[in-house]
């Protein structure tokens, strides 16, 4: 089929706003990938760093997740969870044996957003309150209930999706509440370590007291629940100042409520230091919602929390057809394998600080890139009119740097309030030499 044919039956038979084109001036037509490349209909090959928005963690068609692909689709390809086959429960034991105690219980879905509504079914169920709070820019999916949680602007709608949803500022260091300039120096750390005196920040004071005044003022009652991803996502990886989720986890049992992390993004290595995100944050959540890098791809989703939470369920049985399916958990347990087989998370670690000094560099030569930040591959570039507005870069601009970019054979992704913040979430195989030819692009485009 014609590229022309192609576009034509995406733009007449496709909804455009579920389905929207990224490159949409000059789209690329993806055809072939092997690990951290792509190849287009034309055989012109790209670096991919978004791995199809963080999901593709150990590179495409990985020749190992391949194979126990295929073997499990020779043996079957599906039964529901109703039935007792060993793949459902060597993927649980595998799975929850990298979560720390008390967190031993999993269910399975088929993605991210219905982990979440789970995750905020089983709070209200468990706590017998109803009110949930998210971070201002998170996103934590798309289903009716997660467009609740989501704040981000963009995926929002005016219908009532989000009863019982409250927003509260997101402790975003480089444009929230928090006008300083510190905790800008080193970013390489999963938290922003804090240079105001002494070991007391400031930023962090700042965003705790305004979670207080809104449990005085929009939720005063008791709540469900708080969710945050550990390194926010399609917010444009903002990270936190540190003890922020561990204040906040304090303040919302106090509320009755209980913590989710959603490691959807940050699970499974990404973020290089831990295998999870919140790990890096020293907190224990009750709960952990994950997909995306789960299964390299193959659609999944899972939610682990502790027994005595999943006993909510106790009051109402929940059945999900698909989801922890023999083909799913194969791959997904071939997907744990092969990142400690192949050092996946270590060289998410290492290579993520070399892009993240390398970006450091051009963010210290270039006026317009204001911030670079992130932890393993989980990296955000935010890009400002000039460094004293800190005024987001307008959109044609980031336009054309993207474009640039990938004109020139890499793709990223892009993301942040004001799609103002360039995201790099590469497959977590990429090696220092990917990094460099990415740096000299980007170097380039940027120029
Ligand atoms: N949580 C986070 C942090 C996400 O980034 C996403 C997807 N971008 C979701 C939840 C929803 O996942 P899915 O698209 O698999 O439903």
């Amino acid at each position: 089929m014609s590229k022309d044919r192609l576009l034509d039956i995406r733009r007449n038979n496709c909804n455009p706003m579920t389905m929207k084109i990224t490159y949409y001036k000059k789209p690329v037509f993806i055809n072939q990938g092997h690990m951290q490349w792509l190849w287009d209909v034309d055989g012109r090959r790209y670096l991919d760093l978004f791995a199809g928005v963080a999901t593709v963690s150990v590179g495409h068609c990985n020749p190992k997740v391949t194979e126990a692909a295929e073997k499990q689709l020779r043996r079957l390809w599906h039964t529901t969870p109703i039935y007792v086959y060993p793949q459902i429960q060597e993927y649980a034991e595998k799975l929850t044996s990298l979560l720390p105690d008390p967190l031993k219980v999993v269910c399975f879905t088929n993605s991210g957003s219905e982990a979440n509504d789970l995750a905020v079914l089983m709070a209200r169920l468990h706590t017998g309150n109803f009110d949930v709070i998210t971070l201002r820019g998170s996103y934590h999916g798309g289903s009716p209930q997660a467009t609740g949680l989501t704040s981000n602007a963009e995926y929002k709608y005016p219908i009532p999706s989000s009863m019982g949803c409250h927003n509260t500022m997101c402790p975003d260091v480089f444009r929230g509440l928090w006008g300083g300039s510190h905790c800008r120096d080193s970013p390489v750390q999963t938290i922003r370590e804090c240079s105001c005196s002494p070991g007391h920040c400031q930023a962090n004071d700042m965003y705790i007291s305004e979670l207080k005044e809104m449990f005085t003022t929009t939720v005063p009652h008791r709540i469900a629940a708080f969710f945050a991803e550990p390194i926010q996502g399609v917010g444009g990886a903002v990270q936190f100042p540190k003890n922020y989720l561990k204040e906040t986890y304090q303040l919302v049992r106090e509320k009755g409520g209980i913590c989710i992390a959603d490691e959807v993004q940050t699970g499974f290595g990404r973020t290089g230091s831990h295998f999870w995100g919140f790990q890096g944050h020293d907190v224990l959540p009750d709960m952990v919602t994950m997909a995306k890098g789960i299964a390299n791809g193959f659609p999944m989703g899972a939610l682990v929390t502790t027994a005595e939470i999943a006993r909510s369920f106790a009051k109402g049985v929940h059945f999900n057809t698909f989801g922890g399916n023999p083909l799913a958990c194969a791959v997904a347990s071939s997907v744990i394998d092969t990142i400690k087989e192949d050092r996946m998370q270590e060289n998410s670690a290492e290579v993520g600080t070399y892009l993240l000094t390398g970006l450091a560099k051009l963010r210290d030569k270039y006026e317009i890139i204001g911030d670079v930040r992130g932890k393993g591959l989980q990296i955000g570039v935010e890009m400002v009119k000039d460094k004293v507005s800190r005024d987001p870069l307008p959109c044609e601009a980031m336009a054309e740097i993207f474009e640039d970019t990938k004109d020139m054979g890499v793709l990223i992704g892009k993301g942040g309030l004001y799609g103002q913040t360039f995201r790099i979430k590469s497959p977590m195989c990429i090696t220092k030499d990917d990094a460099d030819f990415f740096l000299s692009v980007f170097d380039q485009a940027v120029q």
